[in-house]
């Protein structure tokens, strides 16, 4: 097993990790623990360049320092990546040699499950480190973080309505909602309990039929969904969606949903949602749920469903501190939450 730590500025610890044995590729970076130890997904992908892999992981760990401070969990940042193809190139082995490597931090880098890898996955890692979440709720860990994320945005949407409507309540809102996966079916099913009008897409007709069935909602073909005219879009599949061909299409009054990296250029695309008036619900602010309730498995009392949701929805008052920055600072509502992450961030340093 082979390390060699890459130094990148502004980054604690970037490590590239070699396993001949199991053929393990893999890169761990530490953005910053700050606030604590710093936690992220561990992604498995087929980077055809070792490069990409290092700017993937460097972008990633950044942003979950981001997301961490918001959330106010006492966790830091940090990612790491398997360079190969989830769908042929996993055995026991590639994972036990990566918990090994994780184990080698201890415990400044924390992972969990991300694209490409899965639970079953990380039950090979926690053979060798401890320092893994996400595993099921028979070994006392957190289990699926959907349902929790979706809570998340279910409160957000309420306090942006309030932000931009005056009221928070939902009953009568036509929310249109991009993605009926994890997430954005139980967003659908708090939406719906609260009486609001959905109008649904996803690429697959079986769940667009279940939703219309069981949710009494709108369907829409996936191209359309940007056309809808709605009080509130939800994005919940895919990343960059608000860009050069849609941000014209928009006819709401608020973008807040699941997905991440939701703007395909953050300062540009950001700004012109400000100007068009439409009330952007920062991404990685309204579905920090899942990690909030991930981060409860860190307590020293372990984990409690009950003290998750208390802190879950404590969301909305950082979504309105986004919201008042974003005012006070004639900036859009995406870069105020940086200034905010970036402001819990000097602070934590200062303490
Ligand atoms: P998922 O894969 O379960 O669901 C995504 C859904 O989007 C699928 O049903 C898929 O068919 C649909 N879809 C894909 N392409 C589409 C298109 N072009 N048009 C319409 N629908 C399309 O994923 P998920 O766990 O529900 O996560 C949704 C999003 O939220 C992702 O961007 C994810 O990164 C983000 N997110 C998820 C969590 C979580 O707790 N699962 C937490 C934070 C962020």
């Amino acid at each position: 097993m082979k390390q060699e730590e890459i130094k990148v500025d502004g980054y604690e610890q970037v490590v590239k990790c070699v396993d001949g044995k199991s053929g393990l590729r893999a890169i761990i970076a530490i953005h910053d623990t700050t606030l604590g130890p710093a936690l992220g997904g561990m992604r498995m992908w087929p980077y055809t360049k070792e490069e990409d892999a290092l700017t993937d992981v460097l972008r990633l760990s950044r942003g979950m320092t981001y997301k961490s401070a918001v959330a106010d969990c006492g966790l830091g940042g940090g990612k790491s990546v398997i360079i190969g193809d989830s769908r042929k190139d996993k055995t026991p082995e590639l994972f036990m040699a990566m918990g090994e490597f994780v184990e080698s931090l201890d415990g400044r880098y924390i992972t969990a499950e991300d694209v490409g890898t899965s639970v079953e996955d990380m039950t090979h890692v926690y053979k060798k480190t401890k320092h893994v979440t996400g595993l099921s709720r028979e070994v006392g860990s957190s289990g699926d973080p959907s349902p929790f994320t979706a809570h998340g945005i279910f409160l957000g949407i309420k306090v942006s309505c309030k932000e931009k409507y005056g009221s928070d309540d939902v009953e009568g809102k036509v929310i249109a909602v991009q993605g009926l996966g994890h997430v954005g079916w139980y967003i659908c099913q708090f939406l719906a309990e609260a009486g609001a009008g959905l109008v649904v897409t996803d690429i697959s007709a079986g769940l667009v039929g279940k939703s219309v069935k069981e949710f009494k909602a709108d369907a829409v073909d996936a191209d359309v969904i940007y056309d809808v005219e709605c009080d509130v879009f939800c994005p919940c599949a895919l990343g960059a969606i608000i860009n050069d061909d849609t941000i014209n299409r928009f006819k709401c009054g608020i973008i807040a949903g699941a997905a991440n990296n939701q703007l395909h250029d953050i300062d540009m695309h950001g700004k012109m949602l400000r100007d068009r008036d439409i009330l952007y619900a920062p991404d990685y602010v309204i579905n920090s749920g899942g990690l909030i309730n991930v981060s409860m498995e860190l307590e020293p009392s372990g984990y409690n469903e009950e003290k998750s949701r208390a802190k879950i929805s404590n969301i909305p008052k950082a979504l309105e501190e986004c919201y008042r920055i974003a005012k006070e600072e004639g900036i859009s509502t995406a870069a105020a939450a940086d200034h905010l992450a970036e402001a819990r961030i000097a602070a934590g340093k200062k303490s």
